[in-house]
C-alpha cells in the first residue's frame, strides 16, 4: 500500500465561525489523515454568497491554527473554481443527463416527499430553471469505514437532484464532488447528518465514471435538547482562550476520553490524538 496517497480534506461552509461541532469534524479527519500519512487539505466552501459571513473564511482558519490543526497546501475556496464546475456541468450535458426543472419547492411538497422527475420529458420550460441530473444509480448502501454497511432511504438518493440552482449558484453536491475529483480526495469524513448527502454524491461520482472515494461519518455533537449542533441552532463560537480544553471536549465526542496525566497543551493532546486514534481504528 502507498502510505502517502491519502488525500482528505476539512470542508466548512463559511456561514459562521467554528463551533464544537465543526470541531469535531475537523480533528475527526485530521486525526485519519495523520494516522494515514496523508494531505489533510482545507477547502472553505464559499459557493453561497448569501450566505457567507463577513471575516468567517479568516476566522476559520485562524481557529485552526489555535487548536493545532494546521492544513496541508493552500487553503481551497470553491468560489475559484467555477470553471471546473461548468466543465463537469458540459461533461454532463453531452451525456445528455441533464434538464431543466422549473419546479417550486411548494409544488414539489404537494406531490411529494422527494422530486419525481415531473420536469425531465417537458417540451418547453417558461419560468426560471435549476438545472437536475437524470440519477441513473439507485444507492440503497454505502460502505462507511467506521459504521460499516449503511442503509440509506432510497427515495431520497434516486431522486434527480439539482445540480445547478435557479439563482445561477451551483449546487453543494456538484461542488463539493467536483471539487474532491479534482483534489484526488481519496477519504470522505464528515459528519452523519450528511450520510444521504455522501449517497446522493456516490451516484455522480458513478454517473462522471470515477471510482468513489472511501467515506467515514463522525458522530454528531447534539444540544442539551438533542438538536444538532449547528450555526442555524446559534451554537457559540468557539473560545479561542480554551482550545485546550476545546480540543478534549471534542475528543470525547469522539469516543477518545484524554487521560488525566497528558500535559494541558495542545500539541502534547494532539500527538496523544493521534495515537490513540490509530489504535482504536480498525
Ligand atoms: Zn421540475
Amino acid at each position: 500500500m502507498n502510505q502517502t496517497s491519502y488525500i482528505g480534506r476539512f470542508a466548512p461552509s463559511p456561514s459562521g465561525p467554528l463551533h464544537m461541532g465543526s470541531l469535531v469534524t475537523a480533528l475527526g479527519s485530521f486525526l485519519q489523515a495523520k494516522v494515514n500519512n496523508g494531505k489533510w487539505l482545507l477547502r472553505i466552501d464559499d459557493i453561497d454568497p448569501p450566505r457567507i459571513m463577513a471575516g468567517a473564511i479568516e476566522s476559520i482558519q485562524v481557529t485552526l491554527k489555535a487548536h493545532g490543526l494546521i492544513w496541508d497546501d493552500d487553503v481551497i475556496l470553491q468560489s475559484q473554481n467555477s470553471q471546473y464546475y461548468e466543465h463537469i456541468l458540459s461533461q454532463l450535458s453531452r451525456q445528455n443527463l441533464l434538464y431543466p426543472c422549473e419546479c417550486t419547492r411548494a409544488q414539489i411538497k404537494a406531490i411529494g416527499e422527494f422530486y419525481s422527475g415531473t420536469c425531465r420529458d417537458k417540451k418547453q420550460i417558461q419560468a426560471p430553471y435549476s438545472l437536475r441530473i437524470k440519477n441513473q444509480f439507485n444507492i440503497s448502501q454505502i460502505n462507511d469505514v467506521r459504521l460499516g454497511q449503511l442503509e440509506v432511504n432510497s427515495n431520497a438518493t434516486q431522486e434527480d437532484f439539482i445540480v445547478r440552482r435557479k439563482d445561477g449558484l451551483y449546487a453543494y453536491h456538484l461542488a463539493s464532488v467536483a471539487d474532491d475529483i479534482n483534489l484526488g480526495v481519496t477519504e470522505i469524513v464528515r459528519g452523519e447528518d450528511l450520510i444521504t448527502a455522501t449517497a446522493c454524491q456516490w451516484a455522480l461520482f458513478k454517473t462522471l465514471g470515477k471510482a468513489l472515494p472511501q467515506c467515514l461519518h463522525l458522530p454528531l455533537v447534539r444540544s442539551a435538547d438533542g438538536r444538532k449542533f449547528s450555526k442555524q441552532n446559534h451554537a457559540p463560537a468557539l473560545n479561542l482562550n480554551k482550545t485546550e480544553e476545546n480540543l478534549i471536549v471534542a475528543l470525547d465526542h469522539l469516543n477518545l476520553p484524554v487521560p488525566k496525566h497528558i500535559p494541558q497543551q495542545t500539541q502534547a493532546i494532539l500527538d496523544w490524538a493521534i495515537q490513540a486514534w490509530a489504535d482504536s481504528t480498525p
